[in-house]
């Protein structure tokens, strides 16, 4: 190791300790464990970032445990048809891709050919790299691929998977054929303005990005709460289903219904303050997250804050 690498290793390091120390003293680990340690089927492999968790004949959710590592941070999943494997997310390291994408070849008997992306977002997409080798048709809506291409910073992989990326429409889904199993990619908003679910009709499972989040209070730092709030009931279905969220274990119906109440409960406080015409931060400091709802983990002490304050944006502008 040079002395610049250890330097920047040993800064790394410090970074993620204090990061681990801060979640320790306000999660402790029995809860945090109860949670993160639920699964929905059998996990087919696992590391420290997280586990893959076979949730359907040839279906796989990706369940990342960033608590712990960060090295993959948000959900995902690989899909297998009788000839071709599609992968969702990209992950938050071209490693984490990496290890996916081996995965999948174990799993699914074949490297992945499709990966969608589900917004935007760096750890969804930062890891695209680590499928360049696999040249694979990727997935985009315009305001994803706008927005990477525009926050700079990409290598020469990341960018020529996204020149060479099919655009998707934002009207309606759109069907990615892999043999005997359809994948349809359903425009949706209010996470970010750059949103898609992945759904299946049969077995009934849906990747919903970053729209749900289980067990982990939702980032609204780019939400448009309303939209979210719609565009979440919609996901809703009638016959049993399981959920992929972007963050978190495996959801089913309940889950979803019990996450539902947890965006009406930030509204309602948010909908207080605006009338009150207190601030986010005053609002989010008196704000008390319902015991009912159970334990969920804050990734970020703000981010009762960032959705109240994303909801007074919203309601100041109507
Ligand atoms: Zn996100």
């Amino acid at each position: 190791m040079t002395k610049i690498d250890r330097r920047e290793f040993l800064g790394r390091l410090a970074g993620c300790s204090a990061h681990v120390s801060f979640m320790a003293a306000a999660f402790p680990a029995p809860r945090r464990l109860r949670w993160t340690r639920r699964t929905a089927g059998p996990v087919r492999a696992q590391e420290a970032w997280g586990r893959i968790e076979e949730v359907g004949d040839g279906l796989w959710a990706m369940i990342s445990t960033p608590l712990q590592d960060r090295t993959t941070l948000s959900n995902g999943g690989i899909i297998r048809g009788a000839r071709e494997v599609l992968v969702v997310e990209s992950f938050a390291s071209a490693e984490g891709a990496g290890w996916i994408a081996a995965r999948a070849r174990e799993l699914a008997g074949r490297a992945p050919s499709h990966v969608v992306l589900t917004h935007y977002h760096g750890d969804h997409t930062a890891g695209l790299g680590g499928y360049a080798e696999l040249a694979p048709n990727v997935y985009v809506t315009r305001a994803t691929r706008d927005r990477l291409v525009a926050g700079g910073g990409l290598d020469d992989d990341q960018a020529r998977l996204l020149e060479s990326a099919t655009v998707l429409t934002e009207t309606e889904p759109t069907r990615i054929d892999l043999g005997g199993r359809v994948a349809t990619v359903v425009p949706r908003t209010g996470h970010t303005d750059s949103d898609v679910t992945v759904e299946l009709d049969e077995p009934s499972v849906v990747w919903c990005g970053d729209l749900v989040w289980n067990g982990m209070f939702p980032n609204y730092m780019d939400a448009r709460p309303s939209a979210l709030s719609h565009s979440v009931r919609t996901l809703a279905r009638e016959r049993t289903t399981r959920y992929v969220p972007g963050h978190g274990p495996m959801a089913d119906r309940a889950d979803l219904d019990l996450y539902i109440r947890v965006l009406d409960d930030i509204e309602a406080a948010a909908r207080r303050a605006h009338e009150r015409g207190i601030d986010a931060a005053a609002a989010a400091a008196e704000y008390a997250f319902p015991a009912s709802f159970g334990e969920w983990t804050l990734f970020n002490p703000r981010y009762h804050e960032r959705a109240i304050d994303a909801w007074l944006r919203e309601l100041g502008s109507e």
